[in-house]
């Protein structure tokens, strides 16, 4: 069982996935064919002078499906990123993007690095040449790459002006989630917390569950993980357990996250909190809590711990974090998951905004975003929700996954292609 689940390929299991759905919601699968081949690939291996001395760097970047409009979606510094990973990422992006009624398809790019292992300089280096090699490939009305784990504003800033010198023109909405002084959004830098946030508070008010009576577990804090925790307990929610790749840490009565955060910045990771017990990153997933937030990586709830899993609620902040299988055992303990193409959406969905910004020349303020944020969230979860019991409680990924796709097969009908 143990070699199964190390084989376990997002991709395939993604594409599992579309076949179950056509199948319950009577889509023809003729049509759902063009959405199981990526429309674009492109990987490049570039030499470049680090610190470290001359390292050939792989990156890579997939347009999944264009039928609703220009491609869109994070690039990841990440020494696992692999070709396979990136396609998989793609084609939730592709569902995440139709599903939010953003006017996108769906794209996802990757570098094979570890960022811990080299210098702000090299990363600049990196950052710009994997510009060099892939801008014919993007572009505001084509691709607009953005941040996902292990990139952040500093990275989009470096590669939104390598590309405005190739093209000898200001271009700020190529890219999304850059600083705030050269085109960025307000709200972007916690936006994918925010929106699973929202997302969270509809839910517990559907099932009746007080949101101040729950407890939860986060692993990951990165800038989901962490924005989540931060903006869970300024809105007096317990979060119970945190953690990072070092490891995680559990207190039963709640941590103070401002004095996490404290903690992480002095001594690099949350483990070693005073007052907090360290646990490894699979027990977080398996507390006695009544929420559970994936916010790191794909795969880690699998067959090998679904069986372990306590929590009433799953938040999915990262992408593909359960398995198909996994998700299937977890819909018979009647634990509700709030899929990714849904939870983690408000960093796209605020990418949008600042894509508008920068085509309009506009500045829209903090609350003007988070108003349209929410009302954005709060739509899509009710669609889904209504969708949920007009389909007699199927779960949300299937609800998700079947207005996606059928909004994605009527744009290609529409627009003559299949
Ligand atoms: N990387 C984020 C995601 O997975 C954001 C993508 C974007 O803003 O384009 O949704």
């Amino acid at each position: 069982m143990d070699k199964d689940i190390d084989q376990i390929n997002p991709y395939d299991d993604a594409m599992g996935r579309i076949t179950e759905v056509a199948e319950r919601y009577n889509i023809d699968e003729k049509d759902i064919e063009i959405l199981k081949h990526p429309k674009k690939i492109l990987m490049v291996n570039f030499p470049v002078h680090t610190s470290r001395g001359l390292k050939i760097i792989s990156g890579y970047r997939v347009q999944y499906n264009d039928a609703l409009g220009p491609t869109k979606g994070g690039l990841r510094f990440h020494p696992h990123v692999s070709i396979t990973e990136v396609k998989a990422l793609a084609f939730w992006m592709t569902l995440k993007n139709a599903l939010l009624d953003l006017p996108y398809g769906g794209a996802k790019g990757g570098i094979t690095i570890d960022p811990r292992g080299f210098t702000q300089r090299d990363l600049e280096e990196i950052s710009r040449e994997y510009i060099r090699q892939i801008h014919s490939f993007i572009g505001p009305a084509k691709d607009i790459p953005a941040p996902d784990v292990y990139t952040n504003p500093k990275i989009m800033g470096w590669m939104m002006d390598e590309f405005g010198k190739i093209k000898g023109e200001h271009v700020p909405a190529v890219i999304t989630g850059k600083p705030l002084s050269i085109g960025g959004s307000q709200a972007r830098s916690y936006s994918t917390a925010m929106g699973g946030f929202c997302v969270l508070r509809e839910a517990l008010a559907k099932y009746k569950i007080n949101p101040l009576q729950t407890k939860t577990a986060i692993q990951g804090f990165g800038n989901a993980g962490m924005n989540l925790a931060k903006i869970m307990n300024s809105n007096n929610m317990i979060v119970v357990a945190v953690s990072d790749s070092k490891g995680g840490i559990y207190d039963k009565n709640g941590l103070n996250i401002k004095s996490v955060i404290n903690h992480k910045n002095e001594t690099g990771s949350v483990v070693n909190f005073t007052g907090a017990k360290n646990i490894t990153n699979n027990d977080i997933l398996e507390l006695n809590v009544d929420i559970v937030v994936p916010a790191a990586l794909e795969n880690v709830i699998t067959q090998k711990n679904v069986q372990n899993i306590n929590a009433k609620i799953i938040l999915e902040l990262a992408n593909g974090p359960i398995t198909r299988k996994a998700d299937k055992m977890l819909y018979e303990k009647k634990i509700i998951v709030l899929p990714d193409i849904l939870a983690n959406a408000g960093g796209v969905t605020v990418s949008y905004f600042e894509w508008m910004q920068n085509l309009y020349g506009a500045r829209w303020t903090e609350e003007e975003i988070l108003k349209k944020l929410d009302n954005r969230m709060k739509n899509a979860f009710d669609e889904l929700y209504d969708n949920y019991v007009s389909e007699s409680y199927v779960d949300f990924r299937t609800a998700a996954y079947a207005y996606a796709i059928k909004k994605i097969i009527q744009a290609e009908k529409d627009r003559g292609r299949i």
